[in-house]
């Protein structure tokens, strides 16, 4: 074998510094998040790095005994630090971990060095079953990192994975080597220049796999923060904030294709008095479950959010006047035949089992009032407000505009005899 460009010890007590920096940095990354997740990878490092140490110093001469055993000892431990951080990843990604498969490897090589060193089994196999159990690790943490999708964090998925499998492929080149060379070549095998080369691989992937790992953890907390910060806490719908960004995006790509855009403003009749009569609590399941039933009843698409108290905003895509209004009445009829259930309740010192509800619904869309979000929003509430004038539990919309409208030169008058009946 050619002398190594590096040199195995160095590279080795490099990699235990880098492991000892990788665990303070987890450390200080876990003390503001998911402490628990990165535990796991804590515990994998520290014992990946007490592996490690063994083998150095099975290469020094501070401790004395038979050397093999010293190795045999350092590469099961290290295989059960790379087990216990594979755990870590796939708690990450939500898969099953399965308690005894780190306890599964290190008996593994536990039992086959034992016996083999024992049997004085020719190195050969030894080497061999050392390899291929290592091979297993990196393979099985390789496919515990196949990205799915095509999003920024499976790419970054991709990349982990592509460097588990290049270790598990140059474990495999090895074994090959111990496969086909000569058994004066295996009794210096320690010396091989490739333990360098391994060893060096090994340690880049530990150090971008966790790097990675953590910048995932940051994305996904962002953009849990960021669905946070959109939703009303209380219905789960989108908030003012995120129905006003939903709203801005819908009526760019609508103006943009020619769409109509229909918008309604869905109002509780009354809240006021169920409060009054049950109490707020009541009044916050009521909320909920009429959200929940409006958005039961939309179409793929279509966007709801709290725009005020008791205050609906629907944003329907390609959606004109006339369909506009069909689903504004299928709304205002679905809440009316469907009571809430308050039993169970809290507060509730009555015996009411459900409420009956009703709503008004403002209905209006691009084809009256033009792309304009302030012109949709002022034309859903005026005409919510006629709901309300004309006495509540019914819907009121610009059909009668659309209809007054001349056709557009080459297109027939639009028919809503049937709607308007
Ligand atoms: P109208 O038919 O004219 O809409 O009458 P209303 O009583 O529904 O309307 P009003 O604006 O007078 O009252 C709205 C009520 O909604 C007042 C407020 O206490 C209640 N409300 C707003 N937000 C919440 C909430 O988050 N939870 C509960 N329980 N009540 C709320
Ligand atoms: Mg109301
Ligand atoms: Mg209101």
């Amino acid at each position: 074998m050619s002398a190594p460009v590096f040199d195995l010890n160095s590279v080795i007590l490099s990699s235990i510094g880098l492991t000892l920096t990788l665990v303070l940095v987890l450390l200080i990354f876990g003390a503001h998040q998911q402490r628990s997740l990165i535990m796991h990878w804590v515990r994998g490092l520290l014992v990946f790095g007490v592996g490690l140490a063994i083998y150095f110093l099975s290469q020094t001469s501070l401790i004395h005994g038979p050397q093999n055993v010293y190795v045999a000892t350092s590469v099961t431990i290290i295989a059960l630090g790379i087990s216990l951080f594979v755990n870590g990843i796939r708690l990450l990604r939500g898969y099953r971990v399965y308690r005894y498969w780190a306890l599964l490897v290190v008996t593994t090589l536990l039992a086959c060095n034992a016996v083999m060193l024992n049997m004085h089994t020719p190195d050969r196999w030894i080497l061999l079953s050392n390899l291929l159990v290592l091979m297993w690790v990196f393979g099985y943490g390789s496919r515990s990192l196949v990205g799915h999708g095509k999003d920024f964090v499976a790419h970054v998925f991709w990349l982990c994975c592509s460097l588990f499998a290049l270790v598990s492929l140059m474990l495999a080149f090895l074994a090959v080597k111990v496969i086909l060379g000569a058994q004066e070549s295996l009794q210096t095998f320690s010396q091989w220049s490739m333990h360098a080369y391994m060893m060096t691989a090994t340690m880049l992937a530990m150090t971008t796999v966790t790097s990675l790992l953590l910048l995932v953890m940051h994305v996904r907390a962002q953009a849990g923060l960021q669905a946070i910060a959109t939703l009303d806490g209380l219905t789960g719908v989108l908030n003012r904030r995120g129905l006003q960004e939903a709203a801005t995006r819908m009526q760019a790509v609508s103006q943009r294709i020619r769409l109509p855009m229909g918008m309604l403003i869905v109002d509780l009749d009354y809240f006021k008095k169920v409060n009054d009569v049950y109490g707020h609590l009541v009044g916050d399941v009521v909320l909920k479950a009429c959200a929940g039933t409006i958005r039961a009843a939309l179409r793929g698409g279509d966007v709801i959010g709290r725009y005020g108290g008791e205050e609906f905003c629907i944003l329907m895509p390609n959606t004109g006047e006339h369909e506009a209004m069909i689903l504004a009445e299928r709304i205002r009829r679905i809440i009316e035949v469907t009571p809430v259930s308050i039993a169970g309740v809290e507060s509730m010192s009555s015996d009411t089992q459900a409420i009956k509800c009703t709503v008004s619904v403002g209905s209006v869309s691009s084809e009256t009032v033009g792309y304009g979000l302030e012109g949709l929003f002022a034309g859903a509430d005026q005409n919510l407000y006629k709901a309300k004038q004309n006495g509540r539990n019914r819907i009121a919309s610009n059909i009668d505009q659309l209809l007054n409208k001349p056709p557009e030169p080459g297109k027939p008058a639009k028919r809503h005899a049937s709607l308007i009946a």
